[in-house]
């Protein structure tokens, strides 16, 4: 890093990363580690103690005094438990860290959630180290702890965490590129998927969010009527950051700037009180702990500023919700598989991949639907301002003509676009930057990448990634494989490719084609024609997350996952109870906690406005006012209406939240909503019990 980075920034600084490695190893220990981390390759045992030696003393020096085993359970969180450094060694006080504790820990598993993996009185869980991921520094306001990533499973070896079925989907990914590229004679390389993970969240001032027990409790508000003003100026996207605002995010970007985070954009998002920061991409297992760390500092600093940052993806009716738009790609060998290249070879295997997952996406649109379900994003998907709940790509228009031409056969230059060098007979010329954007599609091609627009806010990219490795390595297979019943490979030199083989790979590719077209949608998501549209072509819709986790449930889709070596049959049942579990979980406490705020502070609020009211009555007609009595009456009427209203939807409530049925208690959330939120314009902004839109909304 040059002085003025470092100067500027700070990179890095709390990461162990290759200048802390250059000056706490040895050479030979060094080189060691970082073949791991460079290739993936497993850790040489004999230097995990020198590795921890010097991981400690680095940890020690930036003033840390206990280390954690770092991991991603499928609460959908992280997990850290601390050990200190100290031990009593003959009743004197030592620092230590041996390689042991480096390489596994074993915390107690039994709290976390295991989907029936892992009994209780088989507590135990092991964390193991994953040194792609480098060890950082966490820092709270009067000390640090060394923070070490790892993988987490039960003592079977099966996954209890997000990160090893992740792992294992890149490996799946890199087995059916190699077979791929073989074939295609490239020179065999590394493969390495990448993701830009945008973070889009709300930001509330902390003293409005104490006195909100829903924001508390559940993360979003379950009451509250519209502010006059939300979003319909559309005067936020883009504007001036306020300063308190800036401030926070400055905070926020030097923190994420230390632990080697490239935080790289921000900008206020379409809702008032709404912003975004992106990253630039990075490999996509560090990439995901990143934006696991994004998420910690942006509620950590937060708090310092007086502010609560909500990742909810819907905190707010009646504005946009947030996303988490995962960009993702794929390189080999370091070269982007999803860039249109300049030459023809390049050209072909562009194609392909292009083809690979418009296949991948179209046979497996149900896991892919799956993995960003959740009980905080059915409030996100499906509504105007987010991508449908029916997975389709875009590819733009220039790409989809190519697609087309390549379909129908035929290499003729595309009739938009500037058409690179056609050189290949058989395969279409690909227009140079077809990067039209398109807002409104949940997986969209942009350039050089995909764009999986679907995931939430708060959701772990894990989830949706491993998704999209695993069908992606499906197709490149399928494809690969069909390549070598043509026997046409290897008969050219490398990177260049015979007649036959083009010919073999435009009818593979052509069927694949014929086959999944039908997913490629390059129109406007948001319009009402395009579900009916969608359901003519026989693309699934899972309108929630019950609906959409079935997915999991499938045959097949076990029988995909267990090929690819990415989850076992008994690893994708546990992962299906479990989300159906924390789905029910969410909603039950979002609806116990909705019934007590209705009849604990709305209840009351409205009943001493009816009683001010009634009072206001009597006294008007017992002094004979001339006028105002009709006003009166009238508006102790609604407001009397309003107290039977609340008493019979609270009473639903009650009865849905002791029955077994979540949609059910949706339903009765919704309707006691409708009911608070219309008191609320009957009620005097003095008595009412919970801050309104209108405070928490602008942040000036
Ligand atoms: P937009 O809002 O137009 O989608 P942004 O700049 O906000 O664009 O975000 C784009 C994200 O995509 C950034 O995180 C960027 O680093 C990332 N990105 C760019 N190229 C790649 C790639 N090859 N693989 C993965 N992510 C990429
Ligand atoms: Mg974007």
């Amino acid at each position: 890093m040059t002085e003025e980075t470092k100067k500027a920034t700070d990179f890095g600084a709390d990461v162990f990363g290759e200048e802390a490695i250059r000056t706490y190893l040895s050479k030979e220990t060094a080189k060691k580690l970082q073949a791991t981390i460079r290739e993936g390759k497993p850790l040489d045992p004999s230097i995990a103690g020198e590795v921890a030696h010097g991981i400690r003393h680095w940890a020690m020096d930036r003033g840390a005094t206990h280390y954690t085993h770092w991991f991603l359970p499928m609460t959908g969180s992280t997990a850290e438990k601390h050990d200190a450094f100290l031990e009593l060694k003959d009743g004197e006080p030592v620092m230590q860290f041996s390689g042991k504790n480096l390489i596994v820990g074993e915390p107690d598993a039994s709290s976390f959630p295991s989907g029936g993996i892992r009994s209780t009185f088989e507590a135990r869980g092991y964390t193991a180290w994953d040194a792609t991921s480098p060890a950082f520094i966490k820092r709270h306001s009067n000390g640090a702890t060394l923070c070490i990533p790892t993988a987490f499973c039960a003592y079977t070896g099966e996954a209890l965490d997000k990160k090893t079925p992740l792992l294992r989907s890149m490996q799946a990914l890199d087995r059916s590129l190699k077979r791929l590229m073989r074939l295609f004679g490239v020179a065999e390389a590394h493969t390495g998927c990448t993701l830009g993970a945008e973070q889009e969240y709300f930001l509330v001032d902390k003293e409005f969010w104490k006195k909100r027990p829903d924001l508390v409790l559940t993360g979003r508000t379950l009451f509250g009527a519209a502010s006059a003003k939300g979003q319909q100026l559309e005067d936020h996207y883009f504007g001036t950051v306020p300063d308190r605002v800036l401030s926070f995010m400055n905070d926020v970007e030097r923190e994420l700037w230390r632990l080697g985070i490239p935080a790289k954009t921000r900008h206020n998002e379409v809702a008032p009180a709404q912003f975004e920061l992106a990253p630039q991409f990075e490999e996509l297992n560090l990439a995901i702990d990143h934006n696991m760390l994004v998420m910690d500092a942006l509620r950590n600093v937060a708090e310092k500023h007086g502010l609560k940052c909500l990742l909810h993806e819907k905190p707010y009716a009646g504005v946009n919700g947030s996303g988490k738009h995962n960009n993702w790609s794929v390189a080999y060998g370091g070269r982007n598989l999803l860039d249109p290249g300049t030459n023809p070879a390049e050209n072909a295997l562009f194609l392909t991949m292009l083809c690979a997952v418009i296949e991948a996406v179209d046979r497996h649109a149900d896991l892919l639907r799956a993995s960003v379900a959740g009980a905080g994003n059915d409030h996100r998907l499906g509504a105007n301002e987010a991508p449908p709940a029916v997975i389709s790509i875009y590819v733009g228009d220039q790409l989809a003509e190519v697609l087309d031409r390549l379909e129908k056969g035929g290499g003729e230059k595309a009739r938009t676009g500037d058409a690179m060098k056609l050189g290949v007979d058989t395969l279409p010329a690909i227009p140079k930057d077809a990067t039209d954007r398109n807002r409104t599609s949940p997986f969209a091609f942009t350039g050089n990448k995909f764009e999986f627009r679907a995931p939430g806010s708060s959701i772990c990219c894990s989830g949706p990634m491993t998704v999209l490795n695993t069908i992606v390595a499906e197709a490149v297979d399928r494809i690969a494989a069909e390549l070598e019943k043509a026997k046409v490979a290897g008969k050219a030199k490398p990177g260049q490719h015979t007649p036959a083989f083009h010919v073999a790979l435009q009818r593979i590719l052509q069927a694949s084609l014929k086959e999944h077209k039908r997913v490629v949608f390059n129109g406007n998501g948001y319009e009402p024609g395009w579900l009916k549209e969608a359901a003519r072509r026989g693309l699934p819709n899972a309108p929630d997350t019950p609906a959409a986790l079935a997915a999991l449930a499938k045959k097949e889709n076990a029988a995909l996952f267990e090929k690819y070596g990415v989850m076992t049959r008994r690893e994708l049942a546990s992962r299906h109870e479990i989300f159906l579990e924390e789905y029910a979980k969410k909603v039950r406490i979002e609806g116990a906690c909705a019934r007590d705020i209705a009849a604990e502070m709305v209840f009351p609020a409205v009943k001493a406005e009816y009683l001010e009211t009634v009072q206001a009555l009597v006294g008007s007609e017992k002094a004979a006012a001339a006028a105002g009595a009709t006003a009166l009456r009238a508006s102790a009427e609604e407001l009397g209406e309003g107290l039977d209203g609340l008493r019979v939807g609270i009473r639903a409530l009650e009865a849905s939240l002791a029955g077994p049925d979540e949609a059910a208690i949706l339903a009765d959330m919704a309707s006691l909503r409708a009911t608070v939120d219309a008191l609320e314009r009957r009620v005097s902004s003095a008595r009412w019990p919970l801050p309104k839109y209108r405070d928490m909304l602008f942040l000036y």
